[in-house]
């Protein structure tokens, strides 16, 4: 049943830049209004000079939470007043509940990740990985795989900007968890051939191979893989990037980022709220 919006009405919403192509809002409003809930989100174009002053604003207006995106979940990590642990360890904080005006900051995209694993049918736990990336997007898989106890993550990545803090995340990983991390400069086609061959699932976490660059893809070619290997990618855009493909036409089982995608939402839509996203609706409407 459609709720008004009231005198009582809940604030949520998206801060970031660009957000006007989100998705968020759309299984967001949705989802409240299946479920009769009293609450709004919101796209807000925030960007890193204007966080702080945006996030004191909605403190002190009692909105009850928020998602953060590009290029703000970093700085986000400051000026929350609590930390999960994913958020910690990573640095980063996609999702705030404002807490009568205390701010908890949580990572949601890794556990939209693992939920999306799961409902595809693997179930990773106790497993070995091999990551591929460092950004926002591996650090949040690594971070929430190891601590619901993957046994054995190895993480490739070029040496960018990325390459250092993924150090210091793993020593975090290797003293907090029972996980065994390690990390590995790219390109070492041996090392990652080695790493893939004695692996139960291979991630693609990088933005290679997103569109428009469709023809790119992360490993060369297809003697990397084996037909029992699971093979995901988190890009949604195209749904069936090259790596995926590749895979496929192998026999590998695979997965991509879309329900990562649906279930990061569900996540942030379950802390704010204390309901569960009627997902199965959401994917019929949003996620085709
Ligand atoms: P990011 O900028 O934080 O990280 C980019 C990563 O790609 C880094 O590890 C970088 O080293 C690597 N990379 C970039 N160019 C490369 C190249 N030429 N060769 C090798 N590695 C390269 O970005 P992000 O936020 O982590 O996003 C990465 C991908 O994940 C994007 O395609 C994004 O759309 C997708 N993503 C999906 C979800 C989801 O819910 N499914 C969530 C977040 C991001």
């Amino acid at each position: 049943m459609e709720k008004e919006i009231t005198g009582t009405t809940g604030l949520t919403g998206l801060l970031g830049r660009p957000v006007a192509h989100s998705i968020s809002p759309l299984m967001h409003n949705e989802s409240f209004h299946l479920l009769g809930l009293d609450y709004r989100y919101l796209c807000f174009d925030v960007g890193t000079k204007e966080l702080e002053t945006v996030v004191e604003g909605l403190r002190a207006m009692g909105a009850r939470g928020w998602n953060l995106t590009m290029p703000n979940k970093n700085l986000m990590c400051e000026l929350a007043d609590e930390l999960s642990p994913a958020s910690e360890i990573s640095g980063a904080v996609n999702t705030v509940v404002n807490d009568h005006g205390k701010l908890i900051g949580y990572t949601t995209d890794g556990i939209g990740y693992m939920r999306s694993a799961k409902e595809a049918g693997f179930d990773l736990i106790g497993k070995t990985m091999t990551l591929l990336g460092a950004g926002g997007a591996a650090t949040a898989i690594l971070v929430q795989a190891a601590l619901d106890g993957l046994k054995e993550i190895r993480v490739f990545n070029i040496k960018d900007k990325f390459y250092e803090r993924l150090e210091e995340i793993a020593e975090k990983l290797n003293q907090r968890t029972s996980c065994k991390v390690s990390v590995h400069p790219l390109p070492d086609d041996d090392a990652l051939r080695c790493s893939i061959s004695s692996s139960d699932i291979l991630t693609n976490a990088t933005g290679v191979g997103m569109a428009p660059n469709i023809d790119a893809c992360i490993i060369s070619d297809a003697s990397f893989l084996r037909p029992d290997l699971i093979v995901s990618d988190v890009i949604y855009n195209p749904r069936e990037t090259k790596l995926i493909k590749m895979a496929r036409k192998l026999g590998c089982p695979t997965f991509n980022g879309l329900y990562m995608l649906l279930y990061q939402g569900a996540a942030s839509f379950e802390l704010w709220t204390g309901e569960k996203m009627p997902v199965d609706i959401i994917k019929e409407k949003y996620f085709k």
